[in-house]
């Protein structure tokens, strides 16, 4: 183990996003590969926001991605005493102090700082107060150091500095008596020993505060690398407008977790041309001083396609058990003596999702198939029955394999004098109910022999029914 320590610190109020997906998944690489550990924090101090239903939804996605962490998941919401303790202190050191201020009476100072054309920031009155006030309402706040700046090294986006006197007293204890995000989180960071804080630049602009509230508790200021956001195609924040945003709503729609895995870190990070990356080769390459300085942009189709690659390439046998998933989802029941694994294998390299696998692949395992009606109206006629007699026969006795069944269309195109083009829709129909199904070898053999015959049986009656 090195001593790199790095989290990834959700608040629970909805689903893993994909861009904090990409934060946990950033932090989870660095980890591995440096050897460190890798924490959850579950960041839950708002109490009216957070749910246990969010928590469960990040941890299902992140055990969905494979993002396995050491630690964790700590909660913040049982960490209360901590942070009381901490405040105590920053109040008897001279560093925070409590604030009387009604919510009436900041609001009239933003309206006379914004009136004057200031930044409406808090003014200090409760700073000097020589006097508590035993019984009134009050927050706490932080002493800001206003003079000179704050400064940070960001592995990504270079120096950073701030100017102190843009930061205002801030609040970290509210009303309730409950702690804030930018206090807790210094505490937290601290304590756990963070060496690397990897985080979305949307908390930026918080960095320069915590740098003091770490110097106030006496604590070392860790490294910071701050993600660039994640944009949709018209450069605004991705939001739900430009499509799925939560990453289990992917799982849904049928994609791998290894095509979400390299599309997170390929946006904001590259590696040369290269663009197919498992995660043991993440592991080794992933850089965060490679990680772009300009927003990635969310691309919808390079999602799909690296999908595709994935299901094309993937093991039959575990797409498989995958595959069973997702037909029960759309209600097939997959107790059929049937290989999983074979039919993944027919169906690879047509299918870009799971879920298109699964409607493609249902009527392997359908009792009653669902028959494409115009197919029917073309193939499944008395002028067929001929050739569904034929096969039946040769089907009976052949070798299910392979060569047996190649042997037995063989025959059959024989008997009839037809061409194999006159053969194969009719047979794909009966055996599938439509058109477009693998090759009728395969499928045939994946069937195996008694559905072939079943179904050739069916088609027959219907042949009967038909003019
Ligand atoms: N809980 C914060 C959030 O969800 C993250 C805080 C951090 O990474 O410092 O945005």
């Amino acid at each position: 183990m090195s001593d790199m320590r790095v989290r990834f610190a959700p608040s629970p109020t909805g689903y893993l996003h994909i861009g904090g997906a990409r934060t946990a998944l950033f932090n989870y690489l660095l980890a591995r590969q440096n050897k460190g550990t890798f924490i959850l924090r579950i960041e839950d101090t708002d109490v009216e926001r957070s749910t246990q239903e969010s928590v469960d939804a990040i941890l299902a996605a992140m055990e969905w991605l494979g993002l396995e962490y050491d630690e964790g998941p700590y909660y913040q919401s049982e960490r209360f005493d901590l942070y009381r303790e901490k405040i105590q202190f920053l109040l008897d050191s001279g560093k925070a102090y409590k604030c009387y201020c009604t919510e009436e009476e900041l609001t009239q100072k933003r309206e006379v700082a914004l009136q004057q054309g200031a930044k409406p920031q808090y003014d200090g009155t409760c700073r000097k107060l020589e006097q508590e006030r035993p019984g009134q309402p009050y927050v706490v706040r932080f002493k800001t150091n206003p003079a000179g700046n704050t400064a940070f090294n960001d592995l990504i986006k270079g120096n950073i500095s701030f100017d102190n006197c843009e930061l205002d007293d801030m609040i970290i204890q509210r009303t309730d008596g409950t702690p804030t995000y930018n206090f807790v989180v210094v505490v937290d960071d601290a304590e756990m020993g963070l060496t690397l804080i990897v985080r979305g630049d949307d908390h930026v602009n918080n960095t320069p505060r915590q740098i003091q509230i770490y110097a106030a508790l006496g604590y070392a200021v860790p490294q910071f690398a701050h993600v660039p956001m994640i944009l949709g195609d018209d450069k605004k924040r991705l939001s739900k407008r430009h499509g799925a945003t939560s990453v289990m709503t992917y799982r849904d729609m049928g994609y791998l977790p290894e095509a979400m895995v390299n599309y997170l870190v390929r946006l904001g990070w590259s590696y040369g041309d290269e663009e197919i990356f498992s995660m043991p080769e993440l592991i080794e390459k992933f850089s965060i001083k490679s990680v772009g300085r300009s927003a990635g942009v969310f691309n919808p189709d390079k999602l799909l396609w690296l999908n595709e690659h994935y299901i094309k390439t993937g093991d039959p046998q575990r797409l498989g058990a995958l595959l069973q998933d997702y037909l029960h989802s759309d209600g097939v029941d997959t107790n059929a003596d049937l290989d999983a694994a074979e039919v993944v294998k027919t169906l690879q390299d047509r299918s870009k999702t799971m879920v298109e696998m699964a409607q493609k692949g249902a009527f392997y395992y359908l009792d009653e198939l669902n028959y494409d009606q115009a197919a029917v109206e073309k193939f499944i006629t008395a002028e067929q029955t001929e050739i569904f007699s034929a096969v039946l026969e040769q089907f009976k006795t052949a070798t299910f394999d392979a060569e047996g069944i190649e042997t037995a269309f063989k025959q059959v195109l024989e008997q009839t004098g037809l061409k194999f083009g006159k053969v194969g829709q009719p047979i794909r129909v009966a055996l599938s109910g439509g058109t477009s199904a693998p090759g009728i070898y395969e499928v045939a053999l994946v069937l195996g022999r008694e559905r072939c015959i079943k179904r050739l049986q069916r088609a027959i009656e219907m042949c009967r029914g038909s003019k």
